[in-house]
């Protein structure tokens, strides 16, 4: 049964998603369907502004903004970003068995 809840109920989610080396998550482009671990884009970058770009079409996949009031991600054309193969589930409590 589908619910309608507010956005904290995915707060265990997005920690499970970036609890690993976030440069081995597998970003898909939205562009040319490529997939492949974030630490295989290309990142064009100043002081300011990483732009992650799909290293098969060239297109941003998205930003990541250095502000003063803290660091944004600007979404692109990034399309999915998800654990590797056989990488743990998210499932909460998972990392407590055994404890
Ligand atoms: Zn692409």
């Amino acid at each position: 049964m589908m619910q309608i809840v507010d956005g904290n109920a995915i707060a265990g989610e997005l920690s499970g998603l970036f609890r690993a080396d976030p440069t081995m998550l597998v970003a898909v482009c939205g562009e040319c369907g490529a997939a492949g671990p974030l630490g295989g884009t290309m990142v064009e970058r100043d002081d300011f502004a990483a732009i992650v770009r799909c290293r098969s079409c060239t297109h941003t996949l998205f930003t990541v903004l250095d502000e003063p009031g803290g660091l944004a991600v600007v979404i692109a054309s990034l399309a999915r970003l998800q654990q590797p193969a056989g990488q743990p589930g998210d499932e909460p409590g998972r990392d407590e068995v055994g404890r």
